[in-house]
């Protein structure tokens, strides 16, 4: 019987490996893929870190000091080599957990193959970006062209095609419509609801550290009062066919799970006439795609810019008290059965790695405490 198991090498799955190292355990860690962080070696070549060097490490080794204020992709995942490294952290590769049965004391974790491990205690850091949704319409089937997920895209040759739709306007639609427009690619965008937009940073400082009005004022508040400074420095974005949300940008990470779209120049190329917003699809006929406005375009290919689901029925069944209808662990950081643990499953305003370094150490401490408690119960030999 293992102390503890956790399932995932990512960001989340290494902070919590460091973590639980410090309080004296020796975790095993579980990941499907043969190395770690698969998700940053996977994601699209010209991603930086959208939150601060200093904000966006993870527990007890902080970035370099002499790389750039928004890491860049490679640079992550040479990070987490190195994190791994330097806190002595030994994945298992090539392990992936397919289920999870409780039992008496803890859990019963099976592996794809057929193998099984039992351990007092289980963490889940299985990420939010795995399950790629994947948006549809009546006709998309007959499209002609190629249809791509984010997740597959990694530069523009992915996509073959003039004409390009991209579908969705998070971060990543907005970061790869800029992609494709620069490879010379005649782009739209189509944007289904309403949307907020902010600056990369605010009188100097990286957007993501203005949370200390978060700490003073209620959060509806603190939308508030930086609603007239986000108009005076983006301007008025409906004239580009752009509806602006009716809630403030914390209000919808917090309220909805949803983050707004941090600028990185999509809007530069729409006021340039150079991308232009579509509204909502409604449905495909061959390479034509009507929009809910009543207007048609036809395209050479579409990028689904529809972000991802995360479901974790698979592993554990119906949950109630522990999963929410759609599969989503209730909360994050805690332990919500017992021996039990979710670390990052919800969207939180300040980053998400930020939230990872918050939420390791705490998750650490309380399955330390529950191996000692259990340690304790145990007869003596
Ligand atoms: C494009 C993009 C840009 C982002 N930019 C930022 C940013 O700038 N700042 C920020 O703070 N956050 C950012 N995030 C959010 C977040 O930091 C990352 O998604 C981060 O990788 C989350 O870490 P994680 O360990 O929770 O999940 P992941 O990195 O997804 O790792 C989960 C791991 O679990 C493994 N796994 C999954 N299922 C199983 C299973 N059944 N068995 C075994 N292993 C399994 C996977 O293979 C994977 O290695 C970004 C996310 C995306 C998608």
């Amino acid at each position: 019987m293992h102390d503890v198991v956790v399932i995932g090498a990512g960001p989340a799955g290494l902070a919590l490996g460091a973590c639980l190292r410090a309080e004296g355990l020796d975790p095993v860690i579980l990941e499907r893929e043969a190395c770690v962080g698969s998700a940053w070696r996977r994601h699209y070549d010209r991603l930086s870190l959208h939150t601060d060097r200093d904000r966006s490490h993870l527990p007890f080794t902080p970035f370099p000091r002499d790389w750039p204020r928004y890491v860049q992709r490679a640079q992550v995942v040479e990070y987490l080599d190195a994190y791994a490294g330097h806190h002595g952290l030994v994945p298992r590769f090539g392990a992936e957990v397919t289920g999870l049965v409780r039992q008496d004391a803890g859990w019963r974790v099976a592996l794809k193959g057929g193998e099984e491990l039992e351990a007092r205690q289980v963490i889940l850091a299985t990420g939010v970006s795995e399950t790629p949704f994947r948006a549809t319409w009546p006709g998309l089937d007959g499209f002609p062209g190629a249809v791509l997920h984010t997740r597959d895209y990694r530069r523009p040759d992915d996509l073959p095609g003039q004409r390009v739709l991209v579908v969705g306007f998070g971060n990543s639609g907005g970061e790869l419509a800029i992609d494709l427009v620069e490879a010379g690619r005649d782009v739209e965008i189509a944007v289904r609801s309403p949307v907020n937009l902010l600056p990369k940073e605010l009188l100097g400082r990286p957007i993501g550290n203005w949370d200390v009005l978060q700490k003073i004022f209620p959060y509806r508040v603190a939308d508030a009062i930086t609603a007239p400074v986000l108009r005076w420095m983006l301007g008025d974005y409906s004239r580009y066919g752009l509806r602006k949300a009716s809630k403030g940008p914390i209000a919808q990470i917090r309220e909805d799970g949803r983050i707004p779209l941090i600028d990185l120049g999509t809007l530069d190329l729409m006021r340039a006439g150079r991308l232009r917003a579509r509204p909502g699809i409604e449905r495909v006929d061959g390479a034509t795609v009507s929009f809910t406005d009543g207007t048609a375009g036809d395209y050479d290919a579409i990028l689904l810019a529809t972000g991802y689901s995360v479901d974790l029925r698979p592993l554990l069944g119906e949950m109630p008290g522990v999963l929410d209808g759609t599969g989503r662990p209730l909360r994050s950081g805690e332990e919500l059965a017992p021996g039990l643990w979710f670390c990052s499953y919800h969207t939180v305003p300040n980053g998400q790695l930020r939230e990872i370094a918050r939420q390791a150490p705490v998750i650490a401490r309380g399955v330390a405490a529950a191996v000692a408690q259990a340690a304790a119960r145990a007869p003596a030999r």
